[in-house]
Formats: C-alpha cells, sequence, structure tokens
C-alpha cells in the first residue's frame, strides 16, 4: 500500500461531484460545449444546481453552497424572497401573457420612474442586451448620427455593436460573425482616459452617443474613476452626444437609484435589466422624456414610417416579470436591501484582504457597493474604494485577471462557496455569519493552495 496522499484541488472537484459529472457528459450531446451561457462554462464540469433560496444554493449531488453568483447579478433580495414568490404564483395562476396591455406595466414603470433618477419615460424589454441595443437605436435615430463610442473592456451583451472592445486583443471582435462594417461605427476608446475620450469625441462629428458601465469595464473588473464620469458627463452634454449609462449590473444596486445616484452623474438614457425583473427575464430602456420621444407613434404618417424607432417584443413587459419585478421593487425602494447588501460586501472584502495578509500572499479583494472581486497570487491592483489614482496603469492586469483562479474558484467550492468567476454579487439575504463562513473558507483554500504550491507566502 502507498503512502496516504492528499488529493489535488483539481484532483478532488474532478471525483467528489459525480451527479454533476454525469448530467454535464449528457448535456455535452445536446448543448453546445454543454452550456448555456459562456460564463458557467467551467473545466472539468459546471456544478449542476437544484434549488436556490436566500443566500444558498443545493447541488444535484446534496452540497450546499454560499452563493455569490445570486443570478448574475439580479438576486439582490436572495433567492426565493417570499414576496416575490407569492407575487410569481399569483400571477402564475391568471396568465403568464395576456397579449395586451396590462395594470401591471404601469405601476412597473412607475416605481422605476420613481426609482432612477434618470428615468422620464420608460420602455419595456426581455433583457440587457436587447435594452443595449434599443438605446444605442434610440441615440442614433434621435441624433441622425451613425457612431457610437465604446468603451475598452466594457460589457453590454451580446448583440453586435457591444460585442467590440471587450477582451483583449481590442481591435478583434469578442466573437466571430460580427461584420466589418459594424466593427467601423463602433470607436473604442481606454476607459478613465479624460484625454484619450476627449480626442475620440473630437475626432467625429458622427457620433450619436456613448456608452458605459458606470461602475467599471466588466462588471467592475477595473473600477469607474467618479473623475472620469464627471468629464464624461461633460464632453458628452457639450457636444448633444447622448450619454448611455448601461445600469444592467449597476441598477438598484450601487444605491436604489443606481450607479448615477451613487455617483451623481445623470445621463440621457439608462439600460437596466436583471434586479428590475426580480430575478425573472426582463429589461428596459429609460431616459429623458425628450429622447424617449422617439418611440412614440404620432399623428404623422412621415414621422412613424420614417423617424420613429418602432418596439415590438412578444414578452416585453411580460405579466410574470413585472409581477415580480414590482414584488422586488417594491421591497428594494426602502432603501434597505442596497445597503444592507454592501455592508455584507465591505465585510466580506476586508475580511478577504485581512486572509490574505495574514496569510502573506499577494493580491487583495475590491469593489463597489455590493459587487467584490479578488486578485490573488499578483501584486496588483492598488485600488480601493476610495483611491483610484492607479486605476488607469492597473487596467492591463485588472483584466487579463489573476493567476490560479480556477484553483481557487475549484477550493472554495470545495470549501462551501461558489464564486461567479473569482469574484461575486452580495445580497441582502447574506449575514454576518454567512460572510464569515466565506471567508473562513477563502482561509482554508488559500492554506490548501499554499500547500500545493501554487501561492507563496
Ligand atoms: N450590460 C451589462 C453591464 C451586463 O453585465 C449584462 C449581462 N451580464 C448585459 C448588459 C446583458 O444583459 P442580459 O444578459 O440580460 O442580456
Amino acid at each position: 500500500m502507498g503512502a496516504h496522499t492528499t488529493p489535488t484541488i483539481a484532483d478532488e472537484y474532478a471525483s467528489k461531484y459525480v451527479q454533476s459529472r454525469q448530467l454535464h457528459h449528457a448535456a455535452r450531446a445536446l448543448l453546445p460545449g454543454g452550456i448555456t451561457h459562456m460564463a458557467r462554462a467551467f473545466d472539468p464540469f459546471p456544478l449542476y444546481i437544484e434549488s436556490c433560496v436566500g443566500a444558498h444554493k443545493w447541488d444535484v449531488d446534496g452540497n450546499r453552497y454560499i452563493d455569490y453568483w445570486m443570478g448574475h447579478g439580479a438576486m439582490l433580495l436572495g433567492h426565493a424572497h417570499p414576496a416575490v414568490v407569492e407575487a410569481i404564483r399569483e400571477q402564475a395562476s391568471r396568465g403568464t401573457h395576456a397579449g395586451g396591455s396590462t395594470r401591471l406595466e404601469i405601476e412597473w414603470a412607475r416605481l422605476i420612474m420613481d426609482l432612477v433618477p434618470s428615468a422620464e419615460a420608460v420602455k419595456f424589454t426581455s433583457s440587457g442586451t436587447e435594452a443595449t441595443l434599443l438605446a444605442l437605436r434610440a441615440a442614433r435615430a434621435y441624433t441622425g448620427k451613425r457612431k457610437i463610442i465604446k468603451f475598452e473592456g466594457h460589457f453590454h451583451g451580446w448583440h453586435d455593436y457591444v460585442m467590440c472592445g471587450v477582451i483583449p486583443p481590442y481591435d478583434t471582435p469578442m466573437s466571430a460573425g460580427i461584420p466589418e462594417e459594424v466593427q467601423r461605427s463602433v470607436i473604442l476608446v481606454p476607459f478613465n482616459d479624460n484625454a484619450a475620450l476627449t480626442q475620440a469625441l473630437d475626432s467625429s462629428d458622427d457620433i450619436a452617443a456613448v456608452i458605459a458601465e458606470p461602475g467599471g469595464s466588466y462588471d467592475d473588473t477595473v473600477p469607474a474613476n467618479p473623475i472620469f464620469l464627471a468629464h464624461l458627463r461633460q464632453e458628452t452634454a457639450r457636444r448633444g452626444v447622448v450619454l448611455i449609462f448601461d445600469e444592467v449590473v449597476t441598477g438598484f444596486r450601487y444605491a436604489v437609484g443606481g450607479a448615477q445616484e451613487y455617483f451623481n452623474v445623470i445621463p440621457d438614457l439608462t439600460t437596466l435589466a436583471k434586479v428590475m425583473a426580480g430575478g425573472l427575464n426582463g429589461g428596459a430602456v429609460v431616459g429623458s422624456a425628450e429622447i424617449m420621444k422617439i418611440f412614440e407613434p404620432k399623428a404623422d404618417p412621415d414621422w412613424n414610417r420614417y423617424r420613429m424607432v418602432p418596439h415590438p417584443g412578444t414578452f416585453n413587459a411580460n405579466p410574470l416579470s413585472a409581477a415580480a419585478g414590482i414584488a422586488a421593487l417594491q421591497i428594494i425602494a426602502t432603501g434597505e436591501p442596497t445597503k444592507r447588501a454592501q455592508e455584507m460586501a465591505e465585510m466580506l472584502i476586508s475580511g478577504i484582504n485581512q486572509v490574505l495578509k495574514h496569510r502573506g500572499v499577494p493580491g487583495c479583494a475590491y469593489g463597489r457597493a455590493s459587487i467584490f472581486k479578488t486578485f490573488v497570487g499578483a501584486e496588483a491592483p492598488r485600488v480601493t474604494r476610495f483611491d483610484f489614482s492607479h486605476v488607469k496603469e492597473d487596467t492591463r492586469t485588472l483584466m487579463q485577471g489573476p493567476p490560479h483562479a480556477k484553483t481557487l474558484r475549484q477550493g472554495m467550492v470545495l470549501n462551501g462557496v461558489d464564486l461567479m468567476r473569482v469574484a461575486g454579487f452580495v445580497s441582502a439575504a447574506h449575514t454576518a455569519e454567512i460572510i464569515e463562513e466565506t471567508v473562513h473558507a477563502f482561509d482554508c483554500t488559500i492554506a490548501r493552495m499554499q500547500q500545493e504550491g501554487l501561492l507563496h507566502g
């Protein structure tokens, strides 16, 4: 008999989750790559989830995890919040598609307008991707101009215009199949760079809009410098270029009124999704009444046929999403969930940073509002919640991501925590005990990675 050796994190992950492994084998024969969203791909297989409640989820092998995916950021209230579940149940029994207008869409729009500072009118879509596509089209129609400015590394969904310049090398779209003509209509600009933005805005008089993730690139991986956001607002306003904040992630999370409230920078148009639909599918373009008139038919056939932006969509404002969205936003309107999630995220970030310091491992946890990121195993980044003086120089490192991300994530899973990549979203259902448990899981994972020789210190 050979001496007993502890399996590596990778070996233990590969052998422990038998049902997930089997389901992934079955999925590969049916779904390209065996997955339904590129972010859910994980080597050698992803976990298959059976149920989610509060801040927890259970996999098909019966393991419980503290969840930091939180529905890709949609579940600010936590999973299966009783009020949201009840609203969905009640609406489901009355029909899930009215094939007509409903009271719900009015109530939903009113809530959004009450909460989001820039929202003077609402156009519902089925997803965040649809919202950014529609916002860009509206900006083009409103200004009569063709080009858009987009920031390197910013993610706005998967339609052609916004798949340009998301991941390095930025001159090649994130996906095959995007026409060169589309790429040429998108001007890519480095983020947090005042001079580069001014130069880009000056480079053409055919710019309809600038679109940005106001919290920072790729779900805040590179945090936004507030000084840059103020510059962005000023320079676009001066030129009559439509400023679009993509608040699909930051909406209702940075503040009840989103990042625009948090930074006090008010865009012309805002795109929303995720939190606004209470965990169901749904999105919206909201914005200034003047621009939103572009969607409005008039008693003028010429306007309706040639200048207006018509907007079909079978599931726009579908009653089930509307019911869930209303139930969620009514609770979020109190301000409590957003505040609580932020407090828990702050606790988590400082707990992780203490572990790294204690174990002498380079890296850090960072993040704003209830979004957190980890960067472990290499020096960088120097960014904190309040100091953005180095963020421009750190951009490349932050976008490249930390070494050993896969092992860190697997190790956290083995310790009962499901991170989204090596980051996550904190919800109002995360408690101080849950955060402590997470920090302990992180400590155990780091210790094991040190034992495996992956991390020094
Ligand atoms: N914008 C941002 C900032 C996002 O993070 C996402 C999705 N993660 C989208 C747009 C696209 O939204 P959806 O997945 O609902 O199409």
